[in-house]
């Protein structure tokens, strides 16, 4: 039966990818679909045209160190046109290559959007190459959809973008308007200052990074306005005016800012609507799929992974609950996430990486007394010719009575890979005088975590 399959995947995004790819494996017969480019979010305008725009927007503070370092170097200017199109390039590659991997695994791919027609079975509007509709059968139903960013209802919204919108423009605006103090937004401050916009960041809280360490985040605040990133806290968005290029942009606190650009940082939310969840009877939480422990929705052959079921909206959180559920339904072995226990990082300048309970989270579960904090702060051997401001600030989070590593955090270079290394650590379990034990490697940055007293 061609039509007729053990597995269906709506979404060829990471979770969809992996589940898809794992379950052939295991010599299902799987189908995904797609409706937009193959590589979801992660790849096609998330995580890694991100991190590829923050490799380009660290070259300003290298080039201004230069001199101290004995090397000249002219005049500096940026072309933003041709770093985006680069990304764009290498995009391609990527999708192109996500989408061979599916097809060497056997999985057949779909092109289009999917709607729920009953339990079991999914139609296909392809309005991607043709208006074809098709309809196939599952035996299970795997929504792997994502997410979308969300705009705040005020007068002139449709003049903002999203960051979806920043991976196309042709180069960079010379200001901007960033709303939101989450992760995008501050990635985005960081990406534009450091590739010569105008940044105003407008933050409606009193800090960056809400569920941060505080002391990571205000770090990141002084560090962000030190650069020129001109943060105005406590304020939100009321209208946006003019028209895309001059925008007038007025606050709640009556500033009216005029800008070239605007983006919402302001949250993702499921990408649902177009499903027809009701069809098969599907029930939410609040706007997400609702999924018991084996991502498994109200209907039982439907199950959902990822940001749709806005559990911890990270991209290998939603390829490990696709490989689970592959292996478990496919492959007869049984495992299960420690969602507690995961590392995530913020690619601002200078990056944030953090595993484990914050200090106001220990505080919070075991008392002020039963908590002990070790902390680092100092200037890097690399920004030491220099002399500039610029900090490192690494912290331990430590349960007194046993001295188990609560949790790790840290502001500063490559805090994001030091993380992912001390996360091992402490998913075993590890304790301070583990760490201490530890012979320190010198001269680096995490070597203080060996040593702090
Ligand atoms: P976040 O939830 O991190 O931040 C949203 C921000 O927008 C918050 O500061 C929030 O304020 C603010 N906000 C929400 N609604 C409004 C409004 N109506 N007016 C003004 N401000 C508003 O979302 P992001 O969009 O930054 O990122 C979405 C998710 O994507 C993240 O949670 C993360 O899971 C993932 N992500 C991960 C990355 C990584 O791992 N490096 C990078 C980028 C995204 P308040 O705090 O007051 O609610």
């Amino acid at each position: 039966m061609e039509n007729l399959f053990d597995l269906i995947v709506i979404g060829a995004g990471s979770g969809g990818l992996a589940a898809a790819k794992r379950a052939s494996s295991y010599g299902a017969k799987v189908a995904i679909i797609e409706g937009d480019a193959v590589g979801g979010t992660c790849v096609i305008r998330g995580c890694i045209p991100k991190k590829l725009l923050v490799y380009g927007s660290l070259y300003s503070d290298l080039l201004k160190s230069a001199k101290y370092f004995g090397v000249k170097v002219g005049n500096t200017q940026f072309n933003t046109g041709d770093l985006l199109s680069n990304i764009r390039e290498e995009i391609n590659r990527l999708s192109k290559l996500h989408t061979d991997l599916l097809n060497k695994s056997g999985v057949k791919i779909i092109r289009g959007w999917a709607r729920f027609n009953c339990p079991n079975s999914i139609i296909i509007d392809d309005n991607t190459t043709s208006n074809e509709r098709k309809i196939i059968t599952g035996n299970k139903i795997l929504i792997a959809v994502g997410g979308k960013a969300k705009k705040p209802n005020i007068k002139g919204s449709s003049l903002g973008i999203i960051s979806d919108d920043m991976f196309k423009l042709n180069s960079f605006p010379e200001n901007i308007i960033i709303v939101g103090g989450g992760y995008i937004a501050c990635e985005f401050s960081s990406i534009l200052n450091g590739l010569g916009s105008k940044v105003i960041q407008l933050v409606r809280a009193k800090n960056l990074l809400k569920g941060f360490d505080s002391e990571l985040s205000d770090s990141l605040r002084e560090n962000l306005a030190r650069k020129g990133v001109e943060i105005h806290f406590d304020d939100s968005l009321a209208s946006i005016e003019g028209k895309p290029g001059d925008l007038i942009v007025k606050t709640n606190r009556n500033k009216a800012i005029r800008s070239e650009a605007l983006l919402f940082a302001t949250g993702r939310e499921p990408l649902i609507d177009k499903l027809c969840l009701d069809k098969a009877g599907i029930k939410l939480n609040s706007n997400s799929i609702a999924v018991d422990i084996d991502n498994r929705t109200n209907v039982e052959n439907v199950f959902a992974i990822g940001d749709v079921t806005n559990k911890i909206n990270l991209t290998p959180v939603a390829i490990e609950e696709g490989r689970i559920f592959a292996d478990k339904f496919y492959g007869k072995k049984n495992r299960i996430i420690n969602y507690s226990m995961i590392p995530s990082a913020v690619f601002s300048q200078p990056e944030i990486a953090s595993i484990g309970f914050t200090e106001e989270e220990a505080i919070q579960e075991y008392g002020e007394s039963k908590v002990k904090i070790y902390k680092s702060k100092f200037r890097s051997l690399a920004n030491s010719l220099q002399k500039n401001e610029d900090y490192c600030l690494l912290k331990l989070v430590v349960k007194k009575a046993n001295e188990k590593i609560l949790g790790c955090h840290m502001l500063g270079e490559h805090s994001a890979e030091i993380i992912q290394m001390a996360s091992i650590a402490l998913v075993m379990g590890a304790t301070k005088s583990d760490f201490d034990k530890t012979m320190a490697l010198h001269p680096t940055i995490a070597e203080e975590f060996v040593t702090m007293r």
